[in-house]
């Protein structure tokens, strides 16, 4: 057990008239239900368009798929990185154009790539022979993109080692690709979600530097580095600020590369939509499990299973907002399911105000990034979460 204490003032994560605005915006809608404050996303691209001027910015669209958050992002000039189909005839419906498109996704079926290729995708990212085999044939002189594998060390939510390949193996994709007559254009990786190490991003660059070199006598040059997604989003355990990530990672490119002429990509998912998303949640039940346990249980009307996957492990420490003040009782926090991984919080120990009763109002913050189109269709009965966005 953890002796740290989650029971936060709410200036930490926003400001009290834009609380105020939420809450007044969330009366009478349905609980739970997620609030998604078009805002926050724009500043988020803004901010980050003017602290990494050079680079492109391919918004992760699984990381919140809403409509309207798409269509914002679409409005300021992004670009986007899909993983699917389904992502794709979304973005088409919404008027991106597909040359406004990467298919990130190193695992996709032949048919899927021919159909992406059909509707004018040409950036697509590989890490396996099999995968540019089908490349070849489905999606011919298309731009090649090529995954790295990294560790997801520093991560919170580390999804690295899934995909990607070792060095060795991405030069022989590289030529291989060349061979085959499509255009090997670039390197991408990921460093893993809400990465806390900055550093990560020195390794992956590091490793990409060696990869241009050693391609280059074979007469192939690289002209793109992606450099992934990773950036945080606020949750409880502090992260340094965004402008640090930039600018060290900027220093990171410089040191490598120089001067050297290179399209630069990023693709930031949580860091655009955690922040604008607040859940709106209720205390179903408060227990305790015996007359001498030492904490009372706390049981939410939303769980693993309607949005917050991401407590799996623990990994994601969402903040927990109250409006009640009061002394800081410590709580174990569960989902309202009955299945038994539905636990959001126990090892991490959350205190909440000991005012706090049954039918309370618990605000989950940072909850824009991984939870709507994370929740379940239907287990124990329970819709999917409802979102709705702030006017
Ligand atoms: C999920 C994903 C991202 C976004 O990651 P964040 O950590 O949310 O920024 C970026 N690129 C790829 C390929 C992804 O799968």
């Amino acid at each position: 057990m953890s002796n740290e204490q989650y029971y936060f003032p709410l200036d930490r994560f926003m400001s009290v008239e834009h609380f105020e605005r939420i809450k007044r915006f969330a009366a009478g809608k349905p609980s739970p239900c997620l609030i998604i404050d078009l805002d926050v996303v724009r500043a988020r691209f803004t901010e980050l368009q003017a602290l990494m001027p050079k680079a492109c910015i391919y918004y992760a669209v699984k990381a919140n798929p809403h409509d309207a958050v798409l269509a914002a992002l679409a409005e300021l000039g992004s670009f986007f990185d899909i993983a699917s189909r389904y992502e794709l005839d979304q973005c088409l419906r919404l008027g991106i154009t597909p040359d406004r498109l990467s298919f990130g996704n190193p695992i996709k079926k032949r048919v899927d790539i021919e159909y992406a290729y059909g509707k004018g995708v040409r950036l697509f990212v590989t890490d396996s022979d099999e995968d540019l085999d089908a490349l070849a044939e489905r999606a011919p002189g298309s731009r090649i993109v090529f995954r790295l594998l990294t560790e997801g060390t520093g991560s919170d939510w580390p999804l690295s080692r899934k995909f990607g390949a070792h060095p060795d193996t991405v030069y022989s994709l590289v030529l291989r690709a060349r061979d085959l007559g499509l255009d090997p254009y670039g390197l991408t990786f990921h460093v893993g979600s809400q990465q806390r190490d900055i550093g990560q991003w020195d390794d992956a660059i590091s490793k990409c530097r060696y990869l241009v070199d050693s391609l280059r006598p074979e007469g192939v040059r690289i002209r793109m580095l992606n450099l992934g997604g990773g950036l945080p989003g606020t949750y409880t355990d502090a992260t340094l600020p965004t402008k640090v990530y930039t600018s060290e990672i900027k220093r990171f490119l410089y040191e490598d590369f120089g001067d050297e002429e290179l399209d630069i990509f990023v693709e930031p998912g949580r860091y655009l939509a955690a922040d604008s998303g607040v859940i709106v949640s209720e205390v179903v039940r408060l227990s305790k499990k015996s007359r001498n346990n030492q904490y009372r249980w706390m049981y939410l009307d939303v769980g693993k299973f309607s949005g917050l996957i991401e407590t799996l492990d623990e990994a994601i420490k969402f903040p927990i907002y109250f409006e009640k003040k009061g002394e800081s009782e410590p709580v174990i926090i569960a989902g309202p399911t009955c299945d038994s991984m539905d636990i959001l919080y126990e090892k991490t120990r959350y205190s909440v105000p000991s005012t706090v009763t049954t039918g309370d109002i618990a605000y989950i913050l940072g909850a824009g990034a991984y939870t709507q189109s994370y929740s379940s269709v239907n287990f124990n009965g329970f819709p999917p979460l409802e979102a709705f966005i702030l006017e």
